[in-house]
């Protein structure tokens, strides 16, 4: 962890990553004569005493959250993660908390955090939003680490649109896993949605608040044959290609919470059945009105089942959460970058995008006792992604 000081006129410590491009420009360690602010104190091993608003905090909130999801997916791998970047000379992963950039950056040997200046009634500027005190941001930026020392890290030009997509939508699972630890937030995701998952609600949304323009939904109807997905392919958009396999991943999480929550007796089977992802939703291609009157006949039979038993809706999402890590887990376990091919490959055009990744998550069901096989395929089967043969 280092809280670099600026050098003028900067206020804050220039990124190592180019703003414009997102490659880095200079690398880790920061130059050990450089200023820099003196590390955060501990009080008989607390840090509660530091103030919300100050460096201080932003140092230590950051420092927290990483080592908190650390140990989170360390906990599912059953491993230590060792750091792709890891050698003689980088031996650590160096910590920036605030940096003079409008985001936030994950790179060999480094993480740091921009800001944001939120605009008040159209023209009155408040304080920064520091990036590195929003959970989700710090959470998605160690998953980006985490899945490079977990699957590998090919130099820029061998990575393929597929590869770099594929890890903007598991760094947002990293983060909604790890969310899902705080009884806080279990807590009012129930009561919010009263139990209802397949629904926009502050787990299927990720980074809110936060950039803007980067919001996305993992409760999406996004096919192969989506215009967006095509456009997205078109232009080389990682986030938005992305939604695909985050979609088909946050459908099998749900799908396994509502088998939880059937057999803890919370709801009945029908229900279970009635209730659908956003592309099954599509699917039906019911009229606009049949489908709102559904969605609002479902929203309150859910609001009684969840009224009789909160209790039980908690303890399913608990239990869904964990199968749903050690299946990622094992999944990205079992991954390498040739998983990746790409469309954008020669002899690559007949392959559908995320058919391996996908091949290597049903082999990791039947690897952890084979529950969830079909719930996997159908997910995925109705965005147009199957398995690649001879792996699954
Ligand atoms: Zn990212």
């Amino acid at each position: 962890m280092i809280d670099p000081d600026g050098r003028r006129p900067y206020k804050w410590k220039l990124p190592y990553s180019d703003s414009a491009v997102g490659e880095p420009r200079w690398r880790p360690p920061y130059p050990p004569g450089d200023p820099r602010h003196p590390p955060v104190k501990a009080r008989r091993g607390h840090f509660d005493h530091v103030r919300v608003g100050t460096r201080a905090f932003s140092a230590a909130n950051a420092f927290a959250t990483v080592r908190c999801v650390l140990e989170i997916w360390e906990h599912y791998l059953g491993h230590r993660i060792v750091w792709f970047f890891r050698d003689r000379e980088h031996r650590h992963l160096e910590l920036i908390p605030r940096a003079e950039t409008d985001n936030a950056w994950s790179g060999e040997g480094f993480l740091e955090f921009g800001y944001s200046i939120p605009r008040r009634r159209g023209r009155r500027r408040s304080a920064p939003a520091w990036l590195c005190e929003n959970f989700d941001v710090v959470a998605h930026e160690t998953g980006h680490l985490i899945l490079k020392s977990i699957i590998g890290n090919p130099t820029a030009s061998k990575k393929t649109l597929e590869y770099r997509a594929h890890e903007e939508g598991a760094a947002d699972l990293v983060a909604l896993i790890a969310c899902l630890h705080f009884d806080h937030v279990v807590g009012r995701l129930l009561a919010n949605t009263r139990g209802r998952l397949f629904s926009r609600n502050m787990l299927s949304r990720f980074g809110e608040a936060s950039r803007g323009a980067q919001i996305r939904s993992a409760f999406n109807s996004a096919t192969i044959w989506s215009p967006s997905v095509a456009t997205a392919e078109a232009k080389y958009d990682t986030h938005a290609f992305s939604k695909l396999f985050t979609g088909g991943a946050f459908d099998v999480l749900v799908e396994i919470y509502e088998q939880y929550l059937v057999r803890r007796g919370a709801i009945p089977a029908g229900l279970a059945r009635e209730s659908k992802s956003a592309i099954a939703i599509a699917i039906d291609r019911a009229s606009p009105a049949v489908t709102h009157r559904r969605f609002r006949q479902l929203r309150r039979t859910f609001a009684v089942h969840y009224a009789r038993a909160p209790e039980k809706f908690r303890l399913a999402l608990l239990d869904a959460r964990d199968d749903f890590g050690h299946l990622l887990a094992k999944t990205w376990a079992r991954t390498s970058v040739d998983d990746f091919p790409g469309r954008d490959r020669p002899h690559g055009n007949e392959r559908l995008p995320y058919s391996g990744v996908v091949a290597n998550m049903i082999a990791a069901d039947r690897a952890l006792g084979g529950r969830y096989g079909a719930i996997i395929l159908a997910a995925f089967r109705r965005r147009g992604i199957s398995p690649r043969p001879g792996r699954s």
